[in-house]
């Protein structure tokens, strides 16, 4: 009873009510019992002597005086009760408020102070108590912190993206402004070399914003998935079919291993498609001539897992975790040579969860090798 009284506003507030009409109660009962007799008695006697001094009525005249009498000591009764009832509410009203006004005024001081940019600002929790010992005004305050910690997090992490995008911008810049400076001060002859060159760092620009914009949209959740029942095969002859002429001129052997009788799956096909690309693209770029790809898929339970292998330059264990971080590269001067923004991977990775699928890596280490895995449930009409 006393946890329920301690954890609900609602009962505190009631209860203060009873406190008031209790206190109204006993006053109105001691006045009752010891002055209403004793100012009925009052005010009988100065009418007795208001009789005695002459002024002497009929029978009608004395009730009269008798009832004015009584009703002058019970108004005298009720004066009292409803002075110590509103002394009582006072108090009552002052400990409820505190409980209730103290905290808000409290929260609306702290969400100025966020809303001011003030993200580390808390409210405090009474006590180190259990969450089902907390009353609404607790539970609330907690909330807020929630909001304010996850606000913090965004900021953090919003922060950290502009550096990362401005650090992304500086390289490419930096390489054409400097062509331009050399054409400029003729030390760089303006052969289509260099005009080559000023190209392919502008393409990296171009490459790095359409990519951005890809994963803010991913990120924003502002896209559709139009899922549908999609066969496996159809999806691994369509990277074939866009990726197998570079795979020749690299020297690398593309291997498709789907077996026959594996079940559709539910899929956006252009999606899943751009997840897939990625992945091959990638094992592509980080095998070496004479390396091999391949793209393999088996069912497990209600779930098709799909993987791409390859016999290329593998991960080391500890970029492992990182590697579908945004931005992330294993070596970065060599990938931004080749071109790659680090943001490819983290893509796929928003694409599969839309799916409800997972997606993870696999590597034996430096030179061993990746493989990248993703699922995707089974369509239910085959
Ligand atoms: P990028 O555009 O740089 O390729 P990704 O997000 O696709 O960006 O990949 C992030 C990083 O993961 C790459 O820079 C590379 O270091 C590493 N990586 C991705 N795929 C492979 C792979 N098949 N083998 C080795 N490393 C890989």
């Amino acid at each position: 009873m006393l946890r329920t009284i301690r954890t609900h506003l609602a009962w505190k507030v009631f209860l203060s009510y009873v406190a008031v009409i209790l206190v109204g109660v006993v006053v109105l009962a001691t006045a009752a019992s010891f002055s209403a007799p004793a100012a009925f008695e009052r005010n009988l006697a100065s009418m007795g002597a208001m009789m005695s001094g002459g002024m002497m009525g009929n029978a009608q005249t004395a009730e009269a005086n008798l009832y004015s009498g009584y009703q002058m000591s019970v108004t005298e009764a009720l004066s009292l009760a409803a002075l110590a009832a509103l002394i009582a509410a006072i108090a009552a009203s002052y400990l409820v408020s505190r409980q209730v006004v103290g905290p808000i005024q409290k929260m609306v001081g702290i969400s100025h102070r966020i809303a001011e940019g003030e993200l580390h600002e808390r409210l405090k929790i009474s006590g180190n108590l259990a969450r089902d010992q907390l009353d609404e005004l607790d539970l609330l305050a907690l909330s807020f912190n929630q909001m304010a910690d996850k606000l913090e997090k965004t900021e953090v992490v919003r922060r950290q993206l502009i550096g990362d995008i401005s650090h992304e911008l500086r390289t490419p810049l930096t390489a054409i402004k400097g062509y331009m400076e050399g054409l400029i001060d003729g030390v760089l002859p303006a052969s289509s070399q260099t005009f080559q060159q000023v190209h392919s760092e502008v393409d990296r620009l171009q490459r790095l914003v359409n990519d951005l914009q890809e994963l803010s949209r991913m990120e924003a959740g502002a896209y559709q998935v139009n899922l549908k029942s999609v066969p496996v095969l159809k999806l691994v002859k369509n990277v074939e079919s866009r990726l197998g002429r570079q795979f020749e001129e690299k020297g690398i052997l593309l291997v498709a291993a789907v077996p026959t009788g594996l079940p559709n799956v539910l899929a956006d096909e252009d999606r899943i498609l751009q997840v897939l690309i990625n992945l091959t693209g990638n094992a592509m770029q980080y095998t070496p001539a004479g390396g091999k790809v391949t793209i393999s898929a088996l069912c497990e339970k209600n779930e098709v897992r799909i993987t791409v292998a390859d016999t290329g330059i593998g991960i080391a264990p500890e970029h492992l975790p990182h590697i579908f971080t945004r931005f992330y590269r294993v070596d970065k001067s060599r990938t931004r040579a080749s071109g790659g923004s680090g943001i490819g991977l983290t893509i796929a990775r928003s694409l599969v969860t839309s799916h409800h699928g997972r997606i993870w890596v696999e590597s034996a280490g430096e030179g061993k090798g990746s493989a990248f895995h993703f699922t995707l449930p089974v369509s239910p009409d085959k």
